[in-house]
């Protein structure tokens, strides 16, 4: 278990398709499901981005499908740790952020002796999405 519920049970980190203004689908962002009561808590390192995310579509966005471990680092490397299992452990997050950081860190590397600074940037902004906390405080 990775944090409990208001109301006692225990919650679980699932990867859901939010669904906004009944048009466009984001797929596979990471949330805490209840499995007693059904509560749904974004997961709290992607707050933030999500919300960038929905003020970027607007009031009327045109119908379409986002996939979110595109936009977001963290639902990256969630979607790749599920491939290892249904059910995450703190342990296996933990182990698929360290192979995600590794790789970004070789890109990187490449990136700053081509001294490509656009690509530099956003590699930057990629690790920086996965230094917050992934756990609730
Ligand atoms: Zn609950």
């Amino acid at each position: 278990m990775l944090k409990r519920c208001y109301c006692g049970g225990e919650m679980n980190l699932k990867l859901r398709t939010v669904i906004f203004a009944k048009k466009v689908n984001i797929n596979n962002v990471p949330v805490y499901n209840c499995s007693d009561c059904g509560r749904n808590d974004l997961f709290p390192s992607v707050k933030d981005d999500v919300g960038k995310l929905v003020g970027q579509l607007g009031a009327r966005p045109d119908v379409g499908e986002i996939p979110f471990e595109q936009v977001h680092e963290w639902a990256c490397v969630l979607s790749q740790a599920f491939l290892q299992g249904d059910s995450l452990q703190a342990k296996e997050i933990a182990k698929a952020t360290e192979e995600r950081i590794d790789q970004l860190l070789d890109l990187w590397l490449i990136a700053s002796s081509l001294k490509d600074e656009v690509w530099m940037t956003e590699i930057h902004n990629r690790l920086s999405q996965l230094s917050a906390p992934y756990l609730p405080s």
